[in-house]
């Protein structure tokens, strides 16, 4: 299968950090970028997004992407997500107050948006691929994702701290050919990482040795402030396989 990292910022010195990525084309999977990565005629082709938590930086370029693409499909533009993120998305981003409730425009029958409530731990179809929800360790409720075609299997775990199992899920999947995981701050923030519930350089070795697969390792998710002292500090980390930061706008083929 086939993932683009969308990324709004410049590869080499980000400035802003969002993360959505695009599989074969036409499913998203979170979408914190999707309208400033892609043009209009890419934007229409995405008719599904697959959403792993409520934070903005995966979530604010839907508002955009449903007033683009309105009116441009006749079946709605459909968001699967676990329940509790569905409960924050119509909340606070579908309320009509931040941005119109397109779950209910043009009308209740024939949406522009419909929001799709998927269980933890219970794999869809979609899009030709299966997927399956796994419970991370965040800040507020987040799944990541395994993903499979016939080919193989990748798993992002989306924004974690140290997480048990997500690993587990991993090492049962024979077919796995990657994973995508989280690293945010410097190691001389650990207690920062700690709190809010995301990975360093250190914490990325530990949670990176209770994988036992011997597949690649992708990085994403390094705040701008720190990327120049993430990527000495990673590049000074013992790890024990290949692990490499996601070039942003590159496509790679798992
Ligand atoms: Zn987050
Ligand atoms: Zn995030």
């Amino acid at each position: 299968m086939k993932w683009h990292v969308l990324g709004s910022f410049g590869g080499s010195s980000p400035t802003c950090r969002m993360t959505s990525f695009l599989i074969n084309g036409e499913l998203a999977l979170d979408a914190g970028s999707i309208t400033q990565a892609l043009p209009l005629d890419a934007q229409r082709r995405i008719r599904r997004i697959v959403l792993t938590h409520s934070h903005l930086d995966h979530t604010a370029s839907i508002p955009f992407l449903v007033e683009n693409t309105f009116g441009a499909q006749r079946e709605a533009l459909e968001i699967l997500l676990t329940p509790q993120v569905l409960h924050t998305v119509k909340l606070h981003l579908f309320n009509n107050d931040t941005w119109p409730d397109f779950t209910r425009i043009p009308n209740d029958l024939l949406p522009a948006l419909r929001l799709v409530q998927i269980e933890p731990r219970q794999p869809v179809s979609v899009n030709g691929l299966r997927l399956t929800p796994v419970p991370v360790r965040h800040i507020v409720p987040t799944h990541g994702y395994l993903i499979e075609d016939e080919g193989g299997a990748v798993l992002f775990t989306s924004d974690t701290g140290p997480t048990e199992e997500v690993w587990q899920v991993a090492n049962r999947t024979s077919h796995l050919r990657a994973v995508i995981t989280e690293v945010s701050f410097p190691n001389r923030m650990q207690n920062v990482a700690d709190v809010s519930l995301h990975l360093t350089p250190s914490s990325l070795a530990g949670e990176l040795a209770k994988l036992t697969r011997d597949v690649p390792v992708y990085l994403y998710h390094l705040k701008p402030a720190y990327v120049e002292e993430l990527r000495t500090e990673l590049a000074a980390t013992r790890f024990s396989r290949h692990v490499e930061e996601l070039r942003q706008g590159d496509v790679y083929t798992f």
